[in-house]
């Protein structure tokens, strides 16, 4: 499927938040493990992705509503907008 290269409504490229510190700020709480991180756009939350053990940026979304994540890995420059289920480079 080609990549529709438009960005949804809920994602602000120019208004881009990284992360604060390079941990799942759920995860270190509890000692858990992570694969990668994602970065909530509305609050700047840092979460783990759906291949870490506990999915803490899914979570993010299903308990906050805030729609978009990007991925915090160096050298990735990408969003998901849970909403639109949505895959944006930048
Ligand atoms: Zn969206
Ligand atoms: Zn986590
Ligand atoms: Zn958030």
């Amino acid at each position: 499927m080609p990549v529709d290269p438009t960005p949804c409504e809920h994602f602000d490229k120019e208004q881009i938040k990284s992360a604060s510190k390079m941990e799942c700020q759920e995860c270190v709480k509890t000692g858990d493990p992570w694969v990668h991180l994602r970065v909530c756009q509305t609050c700047g939350g840092v979460h783990c992705c759906n291949s870490s053990v506990n999915k803490h940026a899914t979570k993010h979304y299903h308990d906050t509503g805030h729609p978009v994540v990007i991925s915090a890995e160096p050298g990735e420059h990408w969003a998901w907008c849970y909403e639109d289920d949505k895959f944006m480079p930048y």
